[in-house]
């Protein structure tokens, strides 16, 4: 065979392989240009289409997973797997439109000139894991490695109603200190917020029950990591059938919560639980972690408007620090970013890493005037600090972009664009600033 006809033969088959493949294939140019796609390819990606059309598969991302384009240029080998099983988030599900559809993407590359995408859709598998896990906390609330738990009797607004051996026994608090006190006294100062409290006996009248894991604190100050579970004691169901008011929240109502110290087991999962939800250079959360909490926090905006603030924080001519100081001097630069918003924000608030050097912070129950005093604190932090890397001082500035969730904001994606709107008329007014949206006219047309 004459090896003109065996090439012809080979992208033949190769053709009809893309065709045929029960998954997504995209051939990509080493740019992200979209060279050849197959049927379920062209469907998974038409949510990105723009016009119909879809011309190049790094830009048509960039919004979801903008660090593709980078981790495609900077892989080395002549050939081989660039990222495996990533998890795009397409929409984020605007209510009553559609439900967030998720993609796993995994990226290889051919040779010096060609790069494959398989696309496969997980929309089912992530739904299912959420799930999972919410069984899986509540499974280890009652079983798995307790040292203890304290049953507290809550009223209708999350007031602690009696005190019982058991609270003393495992928080320490006495009589006085719980009657009357709001559940929030067993979590940190800047654990949760009012908000998020009453979300919490929302969420046990809809579906039975509510749970979470977090930090926990003891009448003396000390942390544990504890687990608590609030379930209503009467049906409300049929309570709210009765008095023909589904969204009546009476003052009598009444909730049982079991808090258990479940420090123990905790350690054991730790590491696997760290590995999935936070970004590997920083630490901090990832963008997953990000876009999941977020939803959740739209979800409760919807069912009961209340501020919610986001701040993106994007570094300064960052090319420039790497061109300078090396890629360990940049990887430096973003650790030093992520621990010091780790330790600005409030543990309510959910501090991420976007991807590349961009970052953000969802603030519940925190309102524009007040995102932004913070925001500029922490812009004059970083300008002030600066971070030592092998006895050499980097300076370095953020500019950040601010946006207050309202009515009019479709989803998080939409607040997220607001956000970037602004960041994007700070990087235009000069950087090393904030601005907030709306942004003026001819800056929030440039897109
Ligand atoms: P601007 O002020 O407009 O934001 O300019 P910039 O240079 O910061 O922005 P640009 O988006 O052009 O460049 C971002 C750079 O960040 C490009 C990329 O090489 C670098 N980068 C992305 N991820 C990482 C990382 O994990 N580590 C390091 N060291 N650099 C990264
Ligand atoms: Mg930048
Ligand atoms: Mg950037």
């Amino acid at each position: 065979m004459d090896r003109p006809h065996s090439v012809a033969e080979e992208n033949e088959a190769l053709t009809q392989f893309l065709y045929l493949a029960p998954v997504g294939l995209t051939q990509l140019s080493m740019s992200g240009e979209i060279l050849m796609l197959n049927p379920i390819s062209a469907q998974l990606l038409m949510p990105l289409s723009r016009d119909g059309g879809l011309e190049n598969l790094f830009t048509a991302l960039e919004g979801v997973a903008p660090e593709l384009r980078y981790l495609a240029s900077n892989f080395v080998l002549p050939h081989g797997r660039i990222c495996d099983g990533m998890r795009v988030q397409l929409n984020a599900g605007v209510r009553g439109v559609s439900d967030p559809q998720f993609l796993s993407l995994t990226l290889l590359k051919l040779d010096e000139s060609r790069l494959m995408a398989v696309l496969s859709d997980i929309t089912l598998q992530v739904k299912r894991e959420r799930l999972l896990r919410q069984n899986e906390a509540w499974f280890n609330a009652i079983l798995a490695g307790v040292t203890d738990y304290a049953l507290v009797r809550l009223d209708g607004v999350g007031r602690v109603e009696a005190w019982n051996t058991s609270i003393g026994r495992v928080t320490g608090f006495s009589e006085a200190d719980v009657i009357g006190r709001p559940y929030s006294i067993f979590s940190p100062d800047d654990a949760t917020t009012a908000d998020r409290d009453l979300d919490r006996l929302h969420e046990a009248d809809a579906s039975g029950w509510s749970i979470d894991e977090g930090w926990r604190v003891k009448a003396d100050a000390t942390r544990y990591w504890g687990s608590a579970a609030i379930v209503p004691l009467i049906d409300r169901a049929q309570r709210n059938a009765e008095d023909d008011c589904a969204l009546d929240f009476p003052d009598d109502a009444q909730y049982c919560m079991v808090i258990r110290d479940i420090t123990e087991r905790r350690a054991g999962s730790e590491k696997h639980r760290l590995d999935t939800i936070c970004d590997h250079l920083t630490g901090i959360a990832n963008r997953r972690t990000f876009f999941e909490a977020g939803e959740l926090e739209i979800e409760r905006y919807r069912r009961s408007p209340r501020p919610v603030s986001l701040l993106l924080f994007d570094a300064d001519n960052f090319k420039r620090v790497n061109d300078v100081f090396g890629h360990a001097g940049g990887d430096a630069v973003l650790r030093h970013l992520a621990t010091l918003l780790a330790s600005t924000f409030r543990q309510v608030d959910v501090v991420a890493r976007l991807g590349g050097e961009e970052f953000a912070v969802l603030l519940p129950s925190c309102d524009l005037s007040q995102a932004v005093a913070l925001a500029e604190r922490f812009r004059r932090s970083i300008e002030a600090e600066g971070v030592e890397v092998d006895g050499e001082m980097i300076h370095y500035t953020v500019s950040g972009g601010i946006a207050a969730m309202d009515d009019s904001v479709s989803g998080l994606d939409a607040l997220v664009k607001r956000a970037d709107d602004a960041l994007y008329a700070a990087k235009a007014a000069g950087r090393n600033r904030l601005e907030r949206w709306p942004v003026p006219a001819p800056a929030a047309q440039v897109t």
